[in-house]
């Protein structure tokens, strides 16, 4: 019998997980690199989408990520500048989960269903000119780095930094997170905040602690020279409800800082390198729906790949996953078109991304944002329409 496919995927974020964790159910060989050694946390607003707890129901994790202590959010507050407030039912509960837990227990499932993790180990290069990829991965605990050639590369990397010329720019906006305890808000809600140019999001997650995370302008991480702490006070400054809410919180964390990524699904993939999760695209985060479309990428590239080794293709969205009836017995993948898969990924972000891009904006205008408000709170179906297009 002939060996089984090989995959290395780079990046163990959700979508890098599930990927590893289909594929080495599906009998593939499979290596999942991170740079990071878990448990690690990362910049994230931490509240799963529906659409993301439905892939978890589909590949039987979603028990046991829910008994680590995820909390169901059945609403989202709205609060402009000004104290203007009004309130979005979300159409089915999302998940209040930090990344340190969530990240951590998809890792330690991949290792379980035969994949080989390999961390703190980072991809420094892809070369893509030969019949199958060559990545060099550097060991962080030997420094020793090794070349590899596996059938396929999943990159999983969060930002696309290894697509070559399709490497999107980065833009000028950064976000931020930090966990608080003892906040005086809602326990079962999201509460987007509007400052004077920028917005962010408080929701309760595992532990009584809260994570608050925010999209900040380069321009105002610049004027406070970098310094994050200088940066929060300023934010919570101009907003009258995040105040409140802080007023008795103790801050239990570091704060954290990093780039923003946005951009649309890319056209151009080298031969048998598929991107997923944010390497695939990247929207606004204001929705709280990057982890729900990076876990959904993975499940419809793997997939993708399955299908084609069976000599059929079908990337649907919306849909199941065919991960668990697959043969790894031919390993020629020969017919793949990646222009289905990426059809698929353009359906799952085009409308959201813009409809996060438009939410960030009305909540991000410091004069019209509280107008927006009053507006939503007398037209509830407005809202309802506006989190359908969202992806909610
Ligand atoms: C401020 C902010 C708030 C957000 N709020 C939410 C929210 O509430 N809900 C939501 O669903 N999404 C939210 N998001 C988006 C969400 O964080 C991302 O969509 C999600 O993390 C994407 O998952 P991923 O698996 O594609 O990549 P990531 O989670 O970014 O994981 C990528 C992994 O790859 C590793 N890596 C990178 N390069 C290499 C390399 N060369 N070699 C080895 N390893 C590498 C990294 O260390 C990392 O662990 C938010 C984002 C921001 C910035």
């Amino acid at each position: 019998m002939p060996d089984a496919h090989s995959v290395i995927i780079v990046g163990a974020g959700p979508s890098g997980a599930v990927s590893a964790i289909l594929l080495a159910r599906a009998g593939w060989r499979v290596t999942l690199l991170e740079q990071h050694r878990f448990p690690r946390d990362k910049v994230c607003g931490e509240c799963l989408s529906a659409t993301g707890i439905d892939v978890l129901r589909r590949i039987g994790l979603d028990s046991l990520i829910r008994s680590y202590g995820a909390i169901p959010l059945h609403f989202t507050h709205l609060h402009a500048a000004d104290g203007t407030s009004a309130t979005v039912a979300l159409p089915r509960p999302m998940w209040g989960i930090s990344r340190h837990v969530l990240d951590q227990l998809l890792l330690i499932e991949a290792g379980r269903s035969g994949t080989e993790v390999r961390q703190p180990a980072r991809c420094e290069s892809l070369v893509t000119t030969g019949p199958t990829p060559t990545i060099r991965v550097r060991d962080l605990l030997t420094n020793v780095v090794t070349e590899e050639r596996p059938d396929w590369v999943i990159v999983a990397d969060g930002k696309s930094a290894l697509l070559g010329a399709e490497v999107p720019r980065p833009t000028k906006d950064f976000g931020l997170k930090v966990h608080f305890k003892d906040i005086a808000g809602p326990a079962d809600a999201i509460e987007l905040f509007g400052t004077m140019d920028t917005y962010g999001g408080l929701a309760p997650i595992e532990n009584n602690r809260w994570n608050a995370a925010f999209s900040v302008p380069a321009s105002l991480l610049r004027l406070h020279a970098g310094d994050l702490e200088m940066v929060w006070e300023r934010l919570v400054g101009e907003n009258k409800t995040l105040r409140k809410r802080l007023a008795d919180a103790t801050r239990v964390s570091p704060f954290l800082a990093s780039p923003l990524p946005r951009f649309g699904v890319r056209r151009q993939w080298p031969n048998r390198v598929i991107p997923v999760g944010n390497a695939a695209a990247a929207m606004e985060p204001i929705g709280g729906e990057g982890m729900g479309l990076a876990l959904r990428s993975a499940e419809l590239a793997v997939e993708h790949l399955l299908s084609a080794q069976n000599g059929t293709s079908t990337a649907r969205d919306p849909g199941g996953t065919a991960a668990a009836s697959s043969d790894p017995s031919n390993p020629d993948i020969t017919s793949l078109d990646p222009v289905e898969l990426q059809n698929a990924y353009h359906h799952l972000w085009r409308t959201r991304r813009t409809a996060c891009r438009a939410a960030a904006k009305v909540v991000s205008s410091g004069v019209f944002s509280g107008m927006a408000m009053e507006f939503l709170r007398h037209n509830e179906r407005v809202g309802q329409r506006a989190m359908a297009w969202m992806g909610k």
